[in-house]
């Protein structure tokens, strides 16, 4: 099946929506192991394919559908400065709105800690880590990536200890590749922003005070855009049914939010519940310009 007779057919059954990261034409050599990143080129590429089958809609729109089918969207997670530095054009060109979800405490002078995750591996510090951080269990199996962001292992305990052992090696900071100043976030008609969580933690290693803190602090971060405008959905940091729970509903519906945005590699059918919060499924596109779908079209 060529990718457009797959998305035409797509687009009689489900909504698509897609959900990007890194928008790099080269992406940071520190970042770019075990980074999800998609040049722009290809996401040009990609986005005019599903536009030839689908009706772009900002997502906030699309979650309010009850039937969702043929109508699309574009999410970015993690406030990557290559979405504005790099990927705006392409959907300025296109008129396709895009929500961007970010974390509050880059903005406060953090590190995202999935960076200083990837700098630890890519700089070929895993085993010294190891040997240091004896406040993070490993897991048989799991490699550090992954063990790392493990619903068991309590997330900001693991950032605490990234933070003490990169200040023992007395490396350089780590570079910061998100956007980190509120006044770099553009106003522009096409671009909205959201709540990633304040850290992005994995909200269902945490309890029910840091939950609360991670989703209010963003949530005021945002409120001082003025003239942006906000998404009411949180993309939930990992987006697996694991990495939230229903102490995560509650906290974001007294927030005032209206669900959950998921990555789960899925198309959106229309609304289902999981933690007893709605719901929309996203799609992560790999950076190849066709078979970007795997999978989604079975
Ligand atoms: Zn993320």
């Amino acid at each position: 099946m060529t990718a457009d007779a797959g998305l035409e057919a797509l687009a009689d059954r489900a909504a698509l929506v897609l959900l990007y990261h890194g928008a790099w034409t080269t992406p940071p050599t520190e970042l770019a192991g075990g980074l999800h990143n998609v040049p722009p080129v290809v996401m040009r590429s990609q986005l005019a394919a599903v536009g030839r089958h689908f009706e772009w809609v900002d997502v906030d729109t699309l979650a309010a559908m009850s039937d969702p089918r043929g109508y699309a969207a574009v999410t970015f997670d993690d406030g990557y400065r290559s979405v504005f530095d790099e990927a705006l054009p392409v959907f300025e060109a296109l008129d396709v709105p895009i929500t961007v979800y970010l974390n509050g405490a880059v903005f406060e002078g953090r590190v995202f800690w999935r960076d200083k995750v990837r700098l630890v591996q890519n700089r070929g510090w895993v085993d010294a880590f190891e040997r240091f951080a004896d406040n993070v269990p490993r897991i048989p199996g799991r490699r550090f990536y992954r063990y790392t962001k493990d619903p068991g292992t309590n997330s900001a305990r693991v950032d605490a200890e990234l933070d003490r052992f990169l200040a023992s090696r007395a490396a350089a900071p780590p570079p910061r590749y998100c956007v980190d100043d509120v006044d770099d976030l553009p106003r522009h008609d096409l671009v909205a922003y959201g709540n990633h969580g304040h850290h992005h933690y994995v909200m269902s290693s945490l309890d029910a005070a840091q939950q609360a803190a991670e989703v209010d602090r963003t949530a005021r971060l945002l409120e001082r855009l003025r003239g942006g405008r906000l998404s009411r959905w949180f993309s939930v940091p990992f987006g697996d049914a694991r990495d939230f729970d229903a102490a995560t509903t509650a906290v974001i519906e007294a927030a005032g939010y209206r669900g959950v945005l998921l990555s789960r590699g899925r198309v959106h059918d229309r609304p289902r519940r999981l933690h007893g919060a709605g719901s929309v499924e996203r799609f992560m596109p790999t950076d190849s310009p066709l078979a970007f779908w795997p999978g989604a079209l079975a």
